[in-house]
């Protein structure tokens, strides 16, 4: 069984359809969905179209499917052009699209799997906090009853993984993997490597948490799209980078009249 996980999709047509097109051609079976479906960027309905008709095992909620969806206009935490878009996004939602986003859970232990899907940390899902560094994960680990967590919300794919079954003589530390990106001088998780596909092998006696980076607004100086593959069979998770149609998203916000600076970012992957 294949299970895709996609996240911070952000209203990204293009980079949602090269995403799928490559899960089409892996034969993923189910889908996982990390939250932030919407935001950013200028297709929210196509998106949210494509990815309810799709096999998905669980949806949970992000901060940008939250404020597009309850009205809230005062987005705190949010800088100006993100408030702008999600503003933008409230008014081309339908409010049975509204409702569908705002019904999400913030975090879910996926049934019949060792998987739990959510999007920003499970010690304080609906605060929105960020996982960068090694405390954020220990917090995240402690809360983590399945075998595999799945986050996205940076926007930076990493894997990160702790040892359960502790040898004689063995540490009982967690390990950064260092998946897709490596700490730069300041210790900060950007800067990508280059390649398009890193396979982690799944190992017996360790717990993961999995940030499978974003499908819309990828953030760690890679403009591709990524996500990530989990394979039931071979017991591997393969992180992806993909090249879509960057200057089609772009003419389209500023079609919109979305801020500029949303599409400029995309190009630079930041
Ligand atoms: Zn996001």
């Amino acid at each position: 069984m294949k299970y895709a996980i996609l996240s911070d999709i952000h209203a990204n047509l293009e980079a949602l359809e090269t995403v799928l097109a490559r899960c089409r051609e892996l034969a993923v079976d189910y889908y996982i969905s990390l939250g932030d479906i919407v935001g950013y960027n200028a297709n929210p309905h196509e998106c949210l179209e494509i990815m309810r008709k799709l096999p998905v095992v669980a949806y949970v909620k992000g901060n940008h499917d939250e404020y597009a969806s309850n009205g809230d206009t005062v987005m705190a935490g949010f800088n100006p052009h993100a408030k702008s878009a999600v503003l933008w996004t409230q008014n081309m939602l339908s409010d049975e699209e509204r409702a569908f986003l705002s019904g999400l859970e913030y975090k879910e232990q996926i049934k019949g799997t060792p998987f739990t899907a959510v999007h920003a940390s499970l010690d304080s899902p609906a605060e929105w906090g960020y996982i960068f560094d090694i405390h954020q994960v220990k917090d995240t680990f402690s809360y983590q009853h399945t075998q595999f967590c799945f986050c996205g919300h940076s926007h930076v794919p990493v894997a990160y993984c702790k040892k359960t079954l502790i040898r004689p003589g063995e540490l009982p530390i967690d390990e950064l993997k260092l998946w897709a990106v490596k700490p730069d001088e300041e210790g900060m998780m950007f800067r990508s490597d280059e390649a398009d596909e890193i396979v982690l092998p799944v190992q017996r006696g360790c717990k993961y948490l999995i940030n499978v980076g974003s499908v819309g607004q990828p953030r760690n100086r890679d403009p591709r799209a990524s996500f990530a593959v989990f394979d039931t069979e071979q017991n591997t998770i393969t992180r992806y980078r993909l090249p879509y149609d960057i200057a089609g998203t772009q003419e389209k916000i500023r079609a919109a009249g979305l801020p500029d600076c949303l599409a400029t970012r995309l190009e630079h992957g930041m």
